[in-house]
């Protein structure tokens, strides 16, 4: 707490009252409020209205009974959960999660770190997320189905196009958002098609939206290394995770001249010296719904390690994209020692505390994830935007328009961190950048 300027403590310190046990949301709160010193010594007026005390608590949490049937007929129940955090910028919008290790704790992490990626898009959208700890592995195509269709049941009285808007994240795709939106519609009789973003192509989705997330993660940090003098030409990247967010970030990388060396799942990491085989990934990930280890069977040069650190891979460039505090301050110290020069977060707060810490001491980029990953959601604004005016953009058009986003993002990040004194620190722009345009609104807004 001593980082903490003298009026962020006592916002810190209730946070951890009222919220105990809730390690992942603690820590992405200290994570903002550490760079907030600044903006509270420049602007009283936040102070007086409390603006702090207020963003730290959620507008609403709804948590709620998830009860469906599995294939041997046994009822089973799990736990829903919906935080809707702040409503500043626009309706509430973030992901759903489907992971058995989620709970209030995850979601209200998930759902803070929400409200300034959303306002650094720019985009009129707030923030929230939820989710559930039901687990989707081995389950049945029927049990998703009957799943969602019971999430929604309850979901939906809570959510709407100007209300509420989820999306997908962990566990949580096409398939599922598709059972999801076909529930809501029976349900309400209405063909809304901007209560939920991430939808297919066919009814109502917008083309990039797959792709966003990780695209947008290798935009952001083709600034950060235009900012340089360099480029992904040559580059030696590693990428964790072989989800959604890890799959288009690896094609964007290879797509713009550099080489995924390697990539990993919950089981392990593969190291392929001759470039990652994306084609495969998908197969197995996508088409199969497999594991990591099988991407050896068919390419016997490269290499499967289990139980271990896929951060020990000498690389120029680390993404992590695969789940929160995945990179902790060893692996931090190693990827320095090995050469790394630039580290972007494509998933949600992948680097702990520790892992930040030795980042920023060594001088090399580090680039936190509200700014990094904010592509997805960006693109899941511009769905809604498609949906309201009835229109479908073409893929090159949103892939344009992503592009100019994620170099928005990046030049108000580096811009705010030099206006605080802080040149070249991403973390401290991101959050500063993020926090005062909601800032600004809730004053507008009033009390
Ligand atoms: N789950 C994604 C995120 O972490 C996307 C949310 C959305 O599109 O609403 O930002």
């Amino acid at each position: 707490m001593s980082q903490l300027h003298p009026h962020l403590e006592p916002v810190y310190a209730d946070v951890l009252h009222r919220n105990p046990g809730e390690a992942e949301f603690h820590q992405a709160v200290f994570e903002v409020l550490e760079s907030l010193g600044p903006v509270v010594a420049k602007r009283p007026d936040y102070v007086d209205a409390q603006i702090l005390n207020r963003i730290v608590e959620p507008e609403r949490q709804i948590i709620f009974r998830v009860p469906w049937i599995d294939d041997a007929g046994v009822v089973q129940i799990n736990r829903g959960f919906r935080v809707q955090f702040n409503s500043a910028l626009g309706p509430y919008k973030g992901g759903l999660r489907f992971h058995p290790s989620v709970y209030l704790g995850i979601i209200k992490f998930l759902g803070f770190e929400q409200i300034f990626k959303n306002s650094l898009t720019g985009l009129p959208i707030g923030g929230g997320k939820g989710g559930s700890d039901f687990d989707p592995k081995g389950k049945s195509d029927s049990e998703i189905m009957r799943f969602c269709q019971s999430f929604m049941t309850e979901l939906r009285t809570h959510i709407g196009q100007y209300t509420d808007v989820p999306a997908g994240d962990m566990g949580v795709g096409g398939r599922e958002l598709g059972y999801m939106f076909g529930q809501y519609k029976r349900l309400t009789n209405e063909y809304e098609s901007g209560v939920l973003t991430g939808k297919g192509i066919t009814w109502g989705g917008s083309q990039v939206r797959k792709e966003a997330t990780g695209y947008g993660t290798i935009y952001f940090l083709e600034e950060v290394l235009r900012s340089r003098g360099e480029s992904f030409e040559g580059k030696r990247v590693v990428v964790s995770g072989s989800g959604n967010v890890a799959i288009y970030a690896i094609e964007k990388v290879q797509q713009l001249g550099g080489t995924v060396i390697a990539c990993s799942d919950s089981s392990g990491f593969v190291v392929d010296e001759r470039g990652i085989d994306l084609e495969l990934v998908k197969e197995i990930k996508e088409v199969r719904r497999g594991r990591m280890a099988e991407y050896v069977e068919h390419r016997p040069h490269a290499s499967f390690t289990a139980d271990a650190s896929i951060w020990t891979v000498p690389c120029d460039i680390a993404v992590p994209c695969a789940t929160q505090n995945e990179l902790d301050e060893d692996d931090a110290a190693t990827l320095v020692r090995n050469g790394c020069t630039v580290v972007g977060e494509g998933a949600n707060m992948p680097a702990t505390q520790g892992a930040a810490r030795v980042f920023a001491a060594s001088g090399i980029a580090f680039a936190p994830g509200k700014a990094v990953n904010a592509g997805g959601v960006a693109t899941s604004a511009l769905e809604m935007q498609q949906n309201a005016s009835r229109d479908s953009w073409t893929f090159d058009h949103t892939d344009a328009r992503l592009r100019e986003i994620m170099q928005g993002i990046h030049d108000r990040c580096a811009e705010t961190a030099d206006e605080y004194g802080r040149p070249g620190d991403y973390v401290a722009g991101a959050n500063i950048a993020g926090f005062n345009r909601v800032a600004d609104a809730m004053l507008a807004l009033g009390v």
